[in-house]
Protein backbone atom coordinates (compact mmCIF):
# COMPACT_ATOMS: atom_id res chain seq x y z
CA UNK A 1 0.00 0.00 0.00
CA UNK A 2 1.23 3.64 -0.77
CA UNK A 3 -0.78 5.76 1.22
CA UNK A 4 -0.64 6.14 4.83
CA UNK A 5 -1.67 3.04 7.05
CA UNK A 6 -4.42 5.09 8.13
CA UNK A 7 -6.31 4.98 4.65
CA UNK A 8 -6.64 1.46 4.59
CA UNK A 9 -9.97 1.13 3.48
CA UNK A 10 -10.75 -2.16 5.78
CA UNK A 11 -9.21 -0.45 8.76
CA UNK A 12 -11.68 2.34 8.01
CA UNK A 13 -14.24 0.11 7.36
CA UNK A 14 -13.70 -1.40 11.13
CA UNK A 15 -13.01 1.70 12.85
CA UNK A 16 -16.31 3.51 11.48
CA UNK A 17 -18.15 -0.19 13.13
CA UNK A 18 -16.33 0.53 16.18
CA UNK A 19 -16.18 4.39 17.09
CA UNK A 20 -18.97 5.44 14.51
CA UNK A 21 -19.32 7.67 11.97
CA UNK A 22 -17.61 10.80 12.10
CA UNK A 23 -13.72 10.40 13.35
CA UNK A 24 -10.54 11.71 13.48
CA UNK A 25 -8.03 9.62 12.55
CA UNK A 26 -4.03 10.21 13.22
CA UNK A 27 -1.34 8.34 11.43
CA UNK A 28 1.59 7.76 13.99
CA UNK A 29 4.40 7.18 10.89
CA UNK A 30 3.38 10.25 9.11
CA UNK A 31 3.38 12.67 12.10
CA UNK A 32 6.91 11.49 13.60
CA UNK A 33 8.04 11.58 9.85
CA UNK A 34 6.83 15.55 9.79
CA UNK A 35 8.13 16.29 13.49
CA UNK A 36 11.75 14.91 11.80
CA UNK A 37 11.92 17.42 9.43
CA UNK A 38 11.49 19.95 11.39
CA UNK A 39 14.01 18.43 13.69
CA UNK A 40 16.34 17.95 10.97
CA UNK A 41 15.95 21.41 10.16
CA UNK A 42 16.57 22.85 13.79
CA UNK A 43 19.18 20.32 14.76
CA UNK A 44 22.52 22.62 14.88
CA UNK A 45 23.13 23.66 17.91
CA UNK A 46 21.47 26.92 18.85
CA UNK A 47 18.06 26.53 16.66
CA UNK A 48 14.93 25.42 18.39
CA UNK A 49 11.95 24.19 17.50
CA UNK A 50 8.60 25.02 19.22
CA UNK A 51 5.21 23.65 18.55
CA UNK A 52 2.53 26.16 18.07
CA UNK A 53 0.05 23.75 20.21
CA UNK A 54 -3.31 25.43 19.23
CA UNK A 55 -2.92 23.54 15.82
CA UNK A 56 -3.41 20.39 17.81
CA UNK A 57 -3.42 20.29 21.18
CA UNK A 58 -4.08 16.58 22.20
CA UNK A 59 -2.10 15.08 24.95
CA UNK A 60 -0.45 12.40 22.19
CA UNK A 61 0.62 14.60 20.17
CA UNK A 62 2.60 16.64 22.48
CA UNK A 63 4.48 13.61 23.40
CA UNK A 64 5.21 12.99 19.92
CA UNK A 65 6.67 16.41 19.85
CA UNK A 66 8.59 16.30 23.06
CA UNK A 67 9.88 12.63 21.98
CA UNK A 68 11.68 14.75 19.39
CA UNK A 69 12.99 17.90 21.31
CA UNK A 70 10.61 20.29 19.97
CA UNK A 71 8.98 22.87 22.35
CA UNK A 72 5.78 24.34 22.79
CA UNK A 73 4.51 27.71 21.91
CA UNK A 74 1.06 27.96 23.92
CA UNK A 75 -1.84 30.34 23.65
CA UNK A 76 -3.93 30.15 27.06
CA UNK A 77 -3.34 29.22 30.48
CA UNK A 78 -5.14 25.72 30.26
CA UNK A 79 -2.85 24.96 26.82
CA UNK A 80 0.28 25.66 29.22
CA UNK A 81 -1.24 23.19 31.69
CA UNK A 82 -2.08 20.40 28.82
CA UNK A 83 1.72 21.02 27.94
CA UNK A 84 2.80 20.38 31.16
CA UNK A 85 0.59 17.24 32.04
CA UNK A 86 2.38 16.10 28.69
CA UNK A 87 5.58 16.39 30.28
CA UNK A 88 7.09 19.61 29.67
CA UNK A 89 9.26 21.69 32.37
CA UNK A 90 8.00 24.63 33.89
CA UNK A 91 10.27 27.28 34.29
CA UNK A 92 12.12 29.96 31.74
CA UNK A 93 15.45 28.64 31.66
CA UNK A 94 15.37 26.30 29.15
CA UNK A 95 12.02 28.08 28.64
CA UNK A 96 10.49 24.82 26.84
CA UNK A 97 6.79 26.26 26.95
CA UNK A 98 6.45 29.84 25.64
CA UNK A 99 2.90 31.67 26.01
CA UNK A 100 2.25 34.20 23.20
CA UNK A 101 -1.12 35.57 24.26
CA UNK A 102 -2.67 38.63 22.95
CA UNK A 103 -4.83 38.80 25.63
CA UNK A 104 -4.18 37.34 29.75
CA UNK A 105 -7.34 35.41 30.42
CA UNK A 106 -8.84 33.28 33.04
CA UNK A 107 -6.05 31.49 34.60
CA UNK A 108 -3.13 32.62 32.16
CA UNK A 109 -1.34 35.45 34.46
CA UNK A 110 -1.93 33.36 37.64
CA UNK A 111 0.05 30.29 35.28
CA UNK A 112 3.17 32.35 34.19
CA UNK A 113 3.74 33.51 37.56
CA UNK A 114 2.90 30.19 39.52
CA UNK A 115 4.61 28.22 37.12
CA UNK A 116 7.69 30.36 36.00
CA UNK A 117 6.43 30.44 32.37
CA UNK A 118 8.39 32.58 29.75
CA UNK A 119 5.50 34.94 28.65
CA UNK A 120 5.51 36.43 25.29
CA UNK A 121 4.14 40.18 26.00
CA UNK A 122 2.39 42.17 23.13
CA UNK A 123 1.04 45.40 24.25
CA UNK A 124 2.08 47.89 26.93
CA UNK A 125 -1.19 46.92 28.91
CA UNK A 126 -0.13 43.46 28.88
CA UNK A 127 3.69 44.69 30.64
CA UNK A 128 1.41 46.48 33.09
CA UNK A 129 -0.59 43.68 33.95
CA UNK A 130 2.04 41.02 34.11
CA UNK A 131 3.73 43.25 36.29
CA UNK A 132 0.51 44.42 38.34
CA UNK A 133 0.54 40.34 39.19
CA UNK A 134 3.77 40.20 40.99
CA UNK A 135 5.80 38.61 38.07
CA UNK A 136 9.23 39.74 37.90
CA UNK A 137 11.98 37.95 35.70
CA UNK A 138 12.36 37.07 31.94
CA UNK A 139 9.76 37.86 29.25
CA UNK A 140 9.85 37.77 25.64
CA UNK A 141 8.56 40.63 23.42
CA UNK A 142 6.39 40.12 20.43
CA UNK A 143 6.88 42.20 17.65
CA UNK A 144 4.93 43.96 14.62
CA UNK A 145 7.65 44.36 12.52
CA UNK A 146 5.26 46.20 10.48
CA UNK A 147 4.73 43.75 7.63
CA UNK A 148 3.39 39.84 7.28
CA UNK A 149 1.11 37.60 5.65
CA UNK A 150 -1.52 34.85 6.64
CA UNK A 151 -2.78 32.22 4.80
CA UNK A 152 -5.92 34.37 4.28
CA UNK A 153 -6.16 37.85 4.40
CA UNK A 154 -8.18 37.45 7.38
CA UNK A 155 -5.54 36.12 9.51
CA UNK A 156 -2.40 39.17 8.76
CA UNK A 157 -0.11 38.47 11.01
CA UNK A 158 1.93 41.68 10.68
CA UNK A 159 1.44 45.07 9.31
CA UNK A 160 -0.67 47.99 10.24
CA UNK A 161 -3.94 45.96 10.02
CA UNK A 162 -2.94 43.12 12.49
CA UNK A 163 -3.65 43.40 15.94
CA UNK A 164 -0.12 41.06 17.17
CA UNK A 165 2.65 42.50 18.80
CA UNK A 166 4.12 45.40 19.72
CA UNK A 167 4.69 47.97 16.73
CA UNK A 168 8.58 48.07 16.29
CA UNK A 169 9.04 51.53 16.60
CA UNK A 170 7.62 51.85 20.00
CA UNK A 171 9.63 48.76 20.85
CA UNK A 172 12.62 49.95 22.19
CA UNK A 173 10.78 52.76 24.84
CA UNK A 174 8.35 49.99 25.51
CA UNK A 175 11.30 47.72 26.77
CA UNK A 176 13.05 50.25 29.10
CA UNK A 177 9.57 50.99 30.32
CA UNK A 178 9.28 46.57 30.96
CA UNK A 179 12.82 46.86 32.33
CA UNK A 180 12.50 49.37 34.67
CA UNK A 181 9.61 47.49 36.06
CA UNK A 182 11.85 44.29 36.75
CA UNK A 183 11.35 42.28 33.93
CA UNK A 184 14.17 41.27 31.82
CA UNK A 185 13.70 41.28 27.88
CA UNK A 186 14.55 37.34 27.30
CA UNK A 187 13.33 37.15 23.96
CA UNK A 188 12.45 38.53 20.62
CA UNK A 189 9.49 37.18 18.58
CA UNK A 190 7.41 38.24 15.37
CA UNK A 191 5.15 35.56 13.70
CA UNK A 192 4.98 37.11 10.09
CA UNK A 193 3.16 34.48 8.73
CA UNK A 194 3.89 32.74 5.13
CA UNK A 195 0.77 33.17 2.69
CA UNK A 196 0.69 29.95 0.68
CA UNK A 197 4.76 29.51 -0.70
CA UNK A 198 7.64 28.64 1.17
CA UNK A 199 9.55 31.34 -0.89
CA UNK A 200 7.71 34.13 1.01
CA UNK A 201 8.24 33.03 4.52
CA UNK A 202 12.09 33.02 3.79
CA UNK A 203 11.51 36.27 2.26
CA UNK A 204 9.93 37.31 5.33
CA UNK A 205 12.28 35.37 7.82
CA UNK A 206 14.95 37.46 6.00
CA UNK A 207 13.79 40.69 6.51
CA UNK A 208 13.53 40.10 10.15
CA UNK A 209 17.16 39.09 10.53
CA UNK A 210 17.97 43.13 9.37
CA UNK A 211 14.99 44.20 11.80
CA UNK A 212 16.42 42.15 14.52
CA UNK A 213 19.67 42.51 14.69
CA UNK A 214 19.34 46.65 14.69
CA UNK A 215 17.42 45.87 17.76
CA UNK A 216 20.00 43.63 19.83
CA UNK A 217 22.48 45.99 20.26
CA UNK A 218 20.51 48.04 22.51
CA UNK A 219 18.51 44.44 24.63
CA UNK A 220 21.76 43.29 26.16
CA UNK A 221 19.60 40.56 27.89
CA UNK A 222 17.77 38.88 25.11
CA UNK A 223 18.93 35.35 24.66
CA UNK A 224 16.50 33.69 22.15
CA UNK A 225 14.92 35.11 19.01
CA UNK A 226 11.92 33.57 17.60
CA UNK A 227 10.77 33.75 14.29
CA UNK A 228 7.28 32.18 14.69
CA UNK A 229 5.26 29.78 12.71
CA UNK A 230 3.69 29.55 9.27
CA UNK A 231 5.30 27.27 7.55
CA UNK A 232 3.05 26.63 4.56
CA UNK A 233 1.28 23.33 3.96
CA UNK A 234 0.20 22.65 0.58
CA UNK A 235 -3.32 21.74 0.96
CA UNK A 236 -4.22 20.94 -2.65
CA UNK A 237 -1.30 18.84 -3.48
CA UNK A 238 1.02 17.50 -0.47
CA UNK A 239 3.11 16.62 -2.44
CA UNK A 240 4.55 19.87 -3.17
CA UNK A 241 6.59 19.54 -0.88
CA UNK A 242 8.43 23.01 -0.13
CA UNK A 243 12.35 22.57 0.39
CA UNK A 244 13.42 23.77 3.31
CA UNK A 245 17.27 23.81 2.84
CA UNK A 246 17.27 28.30 2.17
CA UNK A 247 15.10 28.34 5.42
CA UNK A 248 17.83 26.35 7.33
CA UNK A 249 20.47 28.79 5.88
CA UNK A 250 18.47 31.54 6.57
CA UNK A 251 18.43 30.01 10.32
CA UNK A 252 21.76 29.49 10.98
CA UNK A 253 22.78 32.64 9.23
CA UNK A 254 20.72 34.20 11.87
CA UNK A 255 22.37 32.35 14.50
CA UNK A 256 26.02 33.26 13.28
CA UNK A 257 25.22 37.42 12.61
CA UNK A 258 22.84 37.51 16.23
CA UNK A 259 25.14 35.99 18.08
CA UNK A 260 28.26 37.68 16.61
CA UNK A 261 26.65 41.58 17.03
CA UNK A 262 25.47 40.39 20.69
CA UNK A 263 28.70 39.41 21.42
CA UNK A 264 26.68 36.22 23.13
CA UNK A 265 25.33 32.96 21.47
CA UNK A 266 21.36 33.82 20.43
CA UNK A 267 19.38 30.80 19.91
CA UNK A 268 16.87 30.94 17.12
CA UNK A 269 13.65 29.50 17.31
CA UNK A 270 10.88 29.01 15.02
CA UNK A 271 7.23 27.97 15.93
CA UNK A 272 5.49 26.18 13.05
CA UNK A 273 1.83 24.85 13.73
CA UNK A 274 -0.23 23.15 10.51
CA UNK A 275 3.26 22.35 8.76
CA UNK A 276 3.89 19.57 11.79
CA UNK A 277 0.58 18.23 11.63
CA UNK A 278 -1.46 19.00 8.74
CA UNK A 279 -1.77 15.91 6.95
CA UNK A 280 -1.17 13.60 9.77
CA UNK A 281 -4.96 13.35 10.31
CA UNK A 282 -8.22 12.37 8.12
CA UNK A 283 -11.30 12.80 9.23
CA UNK A 284 -13.95 10.23 8.52
CA UNK A 285 -17.16 10.70 7.72
CA UNK A 286 -20.23 8.35 6.46
CA UNK A 287 -22.39 9.09 3.31
CA UNK A 288 -25.96 9.46 4.13
CA UNK A 289 -27.80 10.62 1.38
CA UNK A 290 -27.72 11.98 -2.43
CA UNK A 291 -29.82 15.04 -3.38
CA UNK A 292 -30.24 17.65 -6.39
CA UNK A 293 -31.81 20.94 -7.18
CA UNK A 294 -32.76 22.01 -10.31
CA UNK A 295 -32.22 24.87 -12.05
CA UNK A 296 -34.14 27.89 -11.98
CA UNK A 297 -34.12 31.73 -12.48
CA UNK A 298 -31.94 32.00 -9.29
CA UNK A 299 -28.79 29.67 -10.36
CA UNK A 300 -28.01 26.08 -11.40
CA UNK A 301 -28.76 23.20 -10.11
CA UNK A 302 -26.53 21.02 -7.48
CA UNK A 303 -25.93 17.81 -6.46
CA UNK A 304 -25.31 17.30 -2.90
CA UNK A 305 -23.18 14.13 -1.15
CA UNK A 306 -24.46 14.32 1.71
CA UNK A 307 -22.50 13.49 5.24
CA UNK A 308 -22.44 13.09 8.52
CA UNK A 309 -20.04 15.43 9.26
CA UNK A 310 -20.27 19.13 9.75
CA UNK A 311 -18.35 22.69 10.40
CA UNK A 312 -18.57 21.75 13.79
CA UNK A 313 -15.85 19.42 13.20
CA UNK A 314 -13.93 20.78 10.74
CA UNK A 315 -14.61 24.55 10.06
CA UNK A 316 -11.81 26.06 7.95
CA UNK A 317 -13.99 25.36 5.22
CA UNK A 318 -16.88 27.76 6.40
CA UNK A 319 -14.70 29.93 8.30
CA UNK A 320 -11.82 30.74 5.34
CA UNK A 321 -12.99 28.70 2.31
CA UNK A 322 -9.60 26.37 2.86
CA UNK A 323 -9.48 23.82 0.88
CA UNK A 324 -8.87 19.96 1.90
CA UNK A 325 -8.86 17.13 -0.39
CA UNK A 326 -11.96 14.41 -0.52
CA UNK A 327 -11.89 10.78 -1.56
CA UNK A 328 -14.83 8.31 -1.24
CA UNK A 329 -14.24 4.80 -0.35
CA UNK A 330 -16.70 2.44 -1.58
CA UNK A 331 -16.68 -0.67 -3.41
CA UNK A 332 -19.30 -0.10 -5.96
CA UNK A 333 -18.39 3.94 -6.87
CA UNK A 334 -20.11 5.37 -9.86
CA UNK A 335 -19.02 7.95 -12.66
CA UNK A 336 -16.71 11.16 -11.37
CA UNK A 337 -19.16 14.34 -11.66
CA UNK A 338 -19.47 17.56 -9.54
CA UNK A 339 -20.66 17.46 -6.34
CA UNK A 340 -21.23 19.60 -3.57
CA UNK A 341 -20.19 17.69 0.21
CA UNK A 342 -22.12 19.22 2.44
CA UNK A 343 -23.02 18.04 6.11
CA UNK A 344 -25.91 17.49 9.14
CA UNK A 345 -25.47 21.12 10.59
CA UNK A 346 -28.56 23.37 10.29
CA UNK A 347 -26.96 26.21 8.59
CA UNK A 348 -27.05 26.28 4.69
CA UNK A 349 -22.76 27.12 4.93
CA UNK A 350 -22.35 23.67 5.75
CA UNK A 351 -20.54 22.82 2.74
CA UNK A 352 -16.98 21.67 2.56
CA UNK A 353 -15.93 22.19 -1.07
CA UNK A 354 -16.02 26.01 -1.35
CA UNK A 355 -13.87 28.36 -3.49
CA UNK A 356 -11.75 30.82 -1.76
CA UNK A 357 -14.58 33.73 -2.00
CA UNK A 358 -16.39 31.09 0.30
CA UNK A 359 -19.07 30.31 -2.40
CA UNK A 360 -20.20 26.28 -3.27
CA UNK A 361 -17.90 24.58 -5.74
CA UNK A 362 -18.47 21.79 -6.27
CA UNK A 363 -15.66 19.29 -6.90
CA UNK A 364 -15.13 16.01 -9.40
CA UNK A 365 -15.71 12.79 -7.37
CA UNK A 366 -16.42 9.49 -8.12
CA UNK A 367 -20.94 9.06 -7.17
CA UNK A 368 -20.42 6.99 -3.72
CA UNK A 369 -23.18 4.72 -2.51
CA UNK A 370 -25.10 4.96 0.69
CA UNK A 371 -23.00 4.02 3.61
CA UNK A 372 -20.10 4.81 1.73
CA UNK A 373 -17.02 6.48 3.58
CA UNK A 374 -15.59 10.28 2.88
CA UNK A 375 -12.19 11.10 3.88
CA UNK A 376 -12.04 15.23 4.56
CA UNK A 377 -7.98 14.98 4.57
CA UNK A 378 -4.90 16.87 5.86
CA UNK A 379 -7.38 17.88 8.75
CA UNK A 380 -4.40 17.20 11.63
CA UNK A 381 -4.21 21.31 11.98
CA UNK A 382 -6.95 23.43 13.37
CA UNK A 383 -9.58 20.31 12.72
CA UNK A 384 -10.20 18.95 16.11
CA UNK A 385 -8.22 22.35 17.47
CA UNK A 386 -11.50 24.28 15.88
CA UNK A 387 -14.24 21.96 16.39
CA UNK A 388 -17.31 22.99 18.46
CA UNK A 389 -20.49 21.29 20.03
CA UNK A 390 -22.54 23.62 17.59
CA UNK A 391 -26.35 21.63 17.48
CA UNK A 392 -25.01 19.58 20.44
CA UNK A 393 -23.14 16.88 18.10
CA UNK A 394 -20.73 16.09 20.42
CA UNK A 395 -17.02 16.03 19.55
CA UNK A 396 -16.08 13.20 17.22
CA UNK A 397 -13.48 10.52 18.80
CA UNK A 398 -9.80 10.80 17.88
CA UNK A 399 -8.12 7.42 16.54
CA UNK A 400 -4.45 6.70 16.78
CA UNK A 401 -2.47 4.38 14.34
CA UNK A 402 0.48 2.80 14.99
CA UNK A 403 2.13 -0.32 13.45
CA UNK A 404 -1.49 -1.36 12.04
CA UNK A 405 -2.68 -0.98 15.11
CA UNK A 406 -5.85 1.57 16.29
CA UNK A 407 -6.32 2.94 19.72
CA UNK A 408 -8.58 5.75 21.29
CA UNK A 409 -7.16 9.31 21.78
CA UNK A 410 -10.49 10.90 22.73
CA UNK A 411 -13.91 9.37 22.47
CA UNK A 412 -16.96 10.86 21.21
CA UNK A 413 -18.29 13.44 23.56
CA UNK A 414 -21.91 11.88 24.78
CA UNK A 415 -24.88 14.13 26.00
CA UNK A 416 -23.49 14.01 29.77
CA UNK A 417 -20.25 16.14 28.69
CA UNK A 418 -22.56 18.83 26.53
CA UNK A 419 -24.30 19.41 29.84
CA UNK A 420 -21.77 18.62 32.62
CA UNK A 421 -21.16 22.73 32.92
CA UNK A 422 -24.85 23.70 32.76
CA UNK A 423 -26.33 24.82 36.34
CA UNK A 424 -28.77 26.82 38.59
CA UNK A 425 -26.69 27.73 40.88
CA UNK A 426 -27.81 31.36 43.09
CA UNK A 427 -24.84 34.52 42.58
CA UNK A 428 -24.38 37.34 44.82
CA UNK A 429 -24.54 39.95 41.95
CA UNK A 430 -27.88 42.04 42.20
CA UNK A 431 -29.26 44.80 39.75
CA UNK A 432 -28.77 48.12 41.18
C1 LIG B 1 -0.84 30.42 14.94
C2 LIG B 1 0.54 30.76 15.32
C3 LIG B 1 1.59 29.93 14.91
C4 LIG B 1 1.42 28.75 14.00
O1 LIG B 1 0.93 29.11 12.74
P1 LIG B 1 0.89 28.00 11.58
O2 LIG B 1 0.39 28.75 10.40
O3 LIG B 1 -0.03 26.93 12.01
O4 LIG B 1 2.27 27.51 11.40
C5 LIG B 1 2.85 30.22 15.41
N1 LIG B 1 3.06 31.28 16.22
C6 LIG B 1 2.07 32.11 16.59
C7 LIG B 1 2.35 33.24 17.50
C8 LIG B 1 0.78 31.87 16.15
O5 LIG B 1 -0.20 32.70 16.53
Amino acid sequence: MSGPAMHDPALLRALAAEVGTPFFVYDAALLRARIARISRLTAAPGIQARFAMKACPATRILREMRAQGVWIDAVSGNEVLRARRAGYSAGAVPPEVLLTADVFRDNALEIVCRERILPNLGSPGQIAALVAAGYRGPVGLRVNPGFGHGHVAACDTGGPSSKHGIWIDDLLAQAALARRAGLTVALLHAHVGSGPHIEEFDENAARLVGAFEALLPSLPEVSGVNFGGGLPFSYRDPSDEPDLGPLQRILGDAHARFSRAAGRPIRIEIEPGRFFVAPAATLVARVTDLKSTRTNDKGPGCDFIMVDAGFCDLVRPAMYGAFHRIDVVGSDLGPERPWAVAGPLCESGDVFTRDAAELIEPRFLPTPRTGDLLLLHDVGAYGVAMSSNYNSLGRAPQVWVENGVASLMSRRETLEDLLAAECDQPLAARVG
